[in-house]
């Protein structure tokens, strides 16, 4: 049986991959039309490089950094290779997840893309459905939640984040050349961050 690591991943890939024109078609919108694209074949080069048995979350999570930063051109991929690097520095070695942990996977993979992309949640990017989604799953465990309930949290939360930008100016990216004209128009980074988490979510369901 494949590992859970490789499942989850492969749900990530083949939702990224079903959602490759539409994310593109996002992108056509507000920057240069490649999203979908550099998504779809940034996880194509993942699912290459992991075998089923890979085990060991944090190796994993930092292959396929790794593989995202080499494969991936413009911005989504150096913002999202470093996301999953530093989510592997916290899971180094770990074969299951705690609640906990997955605090950690976000709060790393947040400081990451700032690290990398110097923005701020309200600039129109993935972090506006990170952040509220991070803060979301955050405050369901605090109240108790299992993971399943506070993994459903985020996600609805990313998908309001998704909602909010289409209300605001990008001011980081390509799509901040557009200024004005970025407004009523949703991010495409935003938009396959909510794709990763529901099929982060997913795998729990079905798990
Ligand atoms: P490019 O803009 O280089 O063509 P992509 O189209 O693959 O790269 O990715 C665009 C997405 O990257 C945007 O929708 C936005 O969410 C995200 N993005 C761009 N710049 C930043 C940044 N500085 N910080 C966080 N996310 C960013
Ligand atoms: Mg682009």
């Amino acid at each position: 049986m494949p590992s859970g690591i490789y499942t989850c991943l492969s749900k990530i890939a083949d939702l990224i991959t079903a959602n490759k024109d539409f994310l593109t078609e996002l992108d056509r919108e507000i920057g240069d039309s490649d999203h979908g694209i550099n998504m779809a074949r940034g996880f194509s080069a993942v699912m290459e490089k992991l075998s089923p048995d890979d085990a060991d979350i944090g190796a994993v999570l930092k292959k396929t950094g790794m593989t995202l930063l080499s494969k991936v051109g413009g911005a989504s991929g150096p913002l999202y290779g470093t996301a999953y690097m530093e989510a592997g520095k916290v899971t180094a070695g770990k074969t299951e997840l705690t609640s906990e942990d997955f605090n950690l996977i976000f709060e790393a993979a947040i400081a990451g893309i700032q690290k990398r992309g110097h923005a701020v949640k309200g600039e129109k990017t993935m972090l506006d459905a990170i952040i509220p989604a991070s803060e979301a799953y955050a405050k369901k465990i605090s109240e108790g939640s299992g993971i399943i309930e506070a993994l459903e949290a985020a996600v609805s939360s990313a998908r309001e984040g998704i909602e909010y930008t289409k209300t605001i100016i990008a001011t980081k990216g390509r799509a901040s050349y557009l200024g004005e004209r970025s407004i009523g128009h949703q991010d495409p980074g935003a938009t396959s961050a909510t794709l990763t988490l529901e099929a982060i979510l997913d795998y729990f369901k079905n798990k």
